[in-house]
């Protein structure tokens, strides 16, 4: 998910649509939007692209205030209904709030469990609705106690953002899992997921908001807490191979770079004989760029990307994602036609899109097709935010390398290492998540950990 908000700006519901619609690569099933003018909070959320949710201005004149929050939905818990759109909304004793979620909280079904017991009745299916709900029943007087007192109970990943009628807070799990940077706008304060929103409404990037950092912004300005013990933060390293944009800064890098070098990277451990480097478009373009310039192969547009298609996996139906890979991809034959072709994409998941796109640069006339994968083999869930499959549908948690090239009928196949990332990356003394890499899963907690084996 992505999410964007902003505090003491005469625009604010405006400009947080167009932040949203730079995280609109972070999700894309559904968004919202909810505003403060100081005494209420207004909302507006639907299923859909945020140029189709928000399309009509009319809804801005619905959604008054100087303060405003938003957020893009790609599901990792909880349906994909309306009622599991985002930001959430909820009126209780001391007046409204809402929150807007990006990671997925591990602990989220224990302590439903548990209020439930209690009496809570929830409204939704995810599980950021149990952090509202800890909120409510805190013994705290304060906003901010009452944050920290629900942080301390949840265990995962988040990054947060609450709006009241007077307040943002934003929040960073301890881990660090998700990126959140923070911005300024004139007096305004701005906070996003990535740095490439702040770009888009000429915010200045400020800095990112610290893993286990709680940032308070009232009309008196802001102020920042550490609450949580400190502990090693993991960033999620997914995030430099597929899931941020590439003109963002994350983790204090820019990702863009940070692909390059892991093609850099997997050609010095990959390399190959060949006529050009095509990547798979787009997640695969600056790492075949970084392949070619350092195999000095040409690099060219192979295959032709429809840029209304949105990122196939993100769409939860294996059915759309099964026609996904044709309505989305098309070679161009004139590039293809009797080369030995080495085609760079960043990662293979089912490994159904990898063998289509095999197939499809092989009919175009390519002589031999080599696929080159800028990250290691995937091969455990990640817990922390990224959907991707139960263990099982991992096509490398139960196949060799040479089992999948075969499958995706490659004349070679080759991932880059797992010490190639982290060297790429240059993660040094810095430690990153790599749980969907390595298995090693940063939090343990029970039922997290009974899961990969299970499924
Ligand atoms: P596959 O057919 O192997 O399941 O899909 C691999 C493709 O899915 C790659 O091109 C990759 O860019 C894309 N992809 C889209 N979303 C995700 C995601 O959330 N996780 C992963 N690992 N890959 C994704
Ligand atoms: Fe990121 Fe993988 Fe860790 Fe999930 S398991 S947070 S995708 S590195
Ligand atoms: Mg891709």
């Amino acid at each position: 998910c992505g999410i964007f908000g902003i505090y003491g700006h005469p625009e604010a519901a405006n400009l947080t649509y167009l932040g949203l619609y730079a995280l609109q690569h972070r999700g894309q099933e559904a968004c919202g939007i909810v505003s403060s003018d100081g005494r209420s909070l207004y909302t507006h959320r639907s299923m859909g692209l945020v140029a189709d949710v928000f399309g009509n201005q009319e809804i801005f004149g619905n959604l008054p205030g100087e303060s405003a929050i938003g957020h893009v939905r790609y599901s990792t818990t909880g349906d994909s209904v309306l009622k599991n759109v985002q930001p959430i909304k909820v009126d209780y004793s001391r007046g409204s709030i809402a929150i807007a979620h990006n990671g997925n909280l591990v602990n989220a079904q224990y302590i439903k469990d548990e209020l439930e017991a209690w009496g809570s009745i929830f409204q939704t299916t995810m599980d950021t609705e149990v952090i509202l709900h800890l909120l409510a029943t805190s013994k705290h007087s304060s906003l901010e106690d009452r944050i920290i007192d629900a942080l301390g109970r949840i265990k995962g990943a988040y990054c947060l953002l609450f709006l009241t009628e007077t307040r943002m807070v934003a929040a960073r799990d301890p881990h660090g899992f998700r990126p959140l940077c923070l911005g300024k706008l004139g007096d305004a304060w701005v906070v996003a997921s990535e740095s490439c929103a702040l770009d888009l409404i000429e915010a200045e990037f400020v800095r990112e908001i610290e893993p286990g950092e709680i940032v308070v912004i009232t009309k008196d300005g802001l102020t920042s807490h550490f609450p949580h013990k400190k502990i090693e933060p993991a960033p999620c390293i997914f995030e430099f191979v597929y899931f941020a944009r590439p003109d963002s800064y994350i983790f204090g890098k820019n990702v863009y770079q940070v692909r390059k070098d892991f093609g850099r990277q997997l050609c010095r451990e990959h390399r190959i004989d060949a006529d050009i480097v095509i990547p798979v478009p787009d997640s695969g373009v600056p790492a075949a760029l970084g392949y070619a310039q350092e195999a000095g192969i040409p690099f060219e547009l192979g295959l032709i990307r429809n840029h209304y298609v949105g990122r196939t996996f993100i769409e939860p139906q294996q059915s759309i994602r099964h026609f996904g890979v044709k309505i989305k991809l098309n070679p161009v034959r004139e590039v293809l036609k009797g080369k030995r072709v080495v085609v760079i994409d960043d990662s293979i998941v089912r490994g159904t899109t990898s063998r289509k796109i095999v197939k499809m640069v092989r009919n175009a006339g390519a002589s031999e097709v080599h696929v080159r994968i800028s990250s290691p083999p995937t091969s455990y869930p990640c817990y922390y935010g990224i959907d991707t499959p139960t263990r099982k549908e991992l096509i490398s948690s139960s196949h060799t390398i040479e089992e999948i090239r075969k499958y995706i009928t490659a004349d070679s196949l080759g991932y880059l290492s797992e010490e190639g990332l982290l060297q790429a990356v240059g993660a040094g003394s810095n430690p990153f998540c790599k749980a969907c890499f390595s298995g090693g899963y940063p939090i343990t907690f029970p039922r997290l950990m009974a899961e990969p084996q299970l499924d």
